[in-house]
């Protein structure tokens, strides 16, 4: 008993060690041995928060109390450590550990992965950051070697008129109060450049409130070296037939349900189409829709995504056949060449030829991130690769207020494509919030006919605040009561039936 009570002790002090604190640069990468499973697990486990933190990042205001207990709540749920005060919480710093730095491999492949990885990494920095007290943050300030000298009262008085001048949110009776840094200039470079420190002799005078930002810049410049050296390695990781295709599948993934498995199949008609395209297709189903019946034919790239799609959302095999057949021999192709070309390759989408693969429909970030289309394509996700001006006068061609077109450029200058695409999806169905985090065309045609079908309320009066940082809660706003309305012309009666099907506890 003694025995292993000492050996757990031990066991315990190498632990703490090794993680001596919740939170880290990860500067050294994990050298311990995990099974693939754990490897995915964990990976997954970590691109979900960091969608959180994007998704919160988007709809509220960063630091605000909602903001920080939804993010509490998520890093809890998913057992990451979530407050910097347990001693004891090694599986979670572990997890966090070897996590960050499986993304930081399946996120350094290109400019646009790194740019979102760092900005989410940063966002949950700074959360945890400002979560610590103030002993632990000065211990983490010194673990990461940023341990900058506290000036002492007699120079703070001494300068109080100086660093009152110089210091946004200081009042002169306050300026004493809080605790200086004397930090050299380069650490300071952002407070410098936004004109909001004192320097002198080449110090910046920095208040405890403002040290997260010098923390921030730190993790950056760490962060962005880490991830471009990480690239320059990884023909040797490309090499590993194990973890490439974990990796791809990571840097494009998306963690919900595939929706390969379709319950709905058989329950729409082909007439049902076009109406459902307006109503409940995601814009990127909608344009290629659309495109498919100016034009009677899609190239390869659009008939992929669009037939998938479709077949996510329950057309059969058969209907297929028909639906593809019949618009193409409205152009230029006959029908002897459709059976003999394309109906193979629908076929194939089906499971029904070659390797009898059963494909699922694409996710939002295997669209966004792979196969951009090029000139005479219609396929991809127009937030992300539309021009801003066609993608503005097709939100008008729809009757998106200008506002809410405002607010989706603006998503969308920010990258924030999937936010954007929820945004398109309140103001279609005329929700203050979507109430649900967007990751599949196919998740966004269930939730849309979930919608319609009079799950949800939608929202009452339009937003007169004009603030598009702080949404409602959309739980708070739902009442399964309500009588729905939608702001899509009105029902069609042949609908209805499918927008019952859909809708699910
Ligand atoms: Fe389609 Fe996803 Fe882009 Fe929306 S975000 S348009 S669902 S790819």
């Amino acid at each position: 008993m003694e025995f292993s009570r000492g050996k757990q002790a031990r066991l315990a002090g190498a632990r703490r060690e090794l993680y001596p604190h919740s939170l880290q640069f990860y500067l050294e990468p994990p050298t311990e041995n995990i099974s693939l499973v754990e490897f995915e697990s964990f990976a997954i486990d970590r691109l979900k928060l960091l969608k959180v933190v994007e998704n919160l990042g988007v709809s509220y205001l960063r630091g605000s109390d909602t903001y920080k207990s939804k993010l509490e709540s998520e890093l809890r749920k998913l057992k990451f450590p979530y407050r910097a005060l347990a001693e004891d919480d090694y599986e979670a710093r572990r997890k966090d550990h070897i996590s960050h730095f499986i993304l930081r491999l399946a996120y350094c492949q290109s400019e646009d992965l790194r740019r979102w990885f760092l900005q989410q990494e940063m966002d949950l920095l700074r959360y945890r950051f400002n979560e610590l007290t103030e002993n632990l943050r000065q211990k983490f300030l010194e673990h990461v070697n940023l341990s900058f000298e506290a000036i002492s009262e007699d120079l703070r008085n001494e300068l109080s008129n100086e660093l009152y001048t110089s210091t946004p949110g200081l009042s002169l009776p306050k300026v004493k109060e809080p605790m200086f840094y004397k930090v050299g200039l380069a650490d300071a470079v952002d407070l410098f450049r936004a004109r909001r420190v004192f320097i002198k002799d080449g110090f910046a005078y920095v208040p405890l409130k403002d040290i997260d930002s010098i923390v921030l810049s730190n993790y950056r410049t760490k962060l962005s070296k880490a991830l471009a050296l990480t690239a320059r390695s990884l023909p040797s990781i490309q090499s590993d037939e194990r973890l490439q295709p974990l990796l791809n599948h990571l840097s494009h993934s998306y963690v919900g349900p595939d929706y390969s498995v379709q319950k709905n199949t058989g329950k729409i008609s082909l007439e049902q189409i076009d109406a459902l395209s307006v109503k409940s297709f995601p814009l990127c189903m909608r344009q290629l829709h659309k495109a498919l019946r100016d034009s009677h034919h899609l190239r390869h790239g659009g008939r992929m995504q669009y037939g998938l799609f479709l077949k996510g959302i329950g057309l059969t095999l058969e209907q297929a056949l028909e639906f593809w057949k019949r618009e193409f021999i409205r152009g230029k192709v006959d029908a002897d060449k459709f059976d003999k070309g394309y109906a193979y390759s629908i076929r194939h989408s089906y499971g029904k030829e070659g390797k009898r693969t059963d494909y699922t429909p694409y996710s939002c970030m295997k669209i966004i991130m792979s196969n951009p289309p090029s000139q005479g394509d219609y396929h991809g996700c127009p937030f992300r690769h539309s021009d801003p001006e066609l993608l503005k006068q097709r939100l008008q061609s729809y009757k998106i207020p200008p506002n809410g077109i405002t607010q989706i450029l603006e998503l969308v200058k920010g990258m924030h494509y999937q936010l954007a695409c929820q945004k398109y999806f309140e103001l279609t169905h005329d929700v203050d919030d979507i109430g649900f985090s967007l990751n599949h065309p196919n998740q966004y045609f269930t939730e849309s006919q979930k919608l319609l079908s009079g799950g949800r309320e939608p929202k009452k009066e339009p937003s007169s605040s004009g603030s598009s940082q702080q949404k409602s809660n959309s739980q708070e706003s739902m009442n399964s009561n309500s009588t729905p309305t939608s702001s899509n012309t009105t029902a069609d009666a042949d609908l209805e039936g499918l927008e019952a099907y859909f809708t699910e506890d």
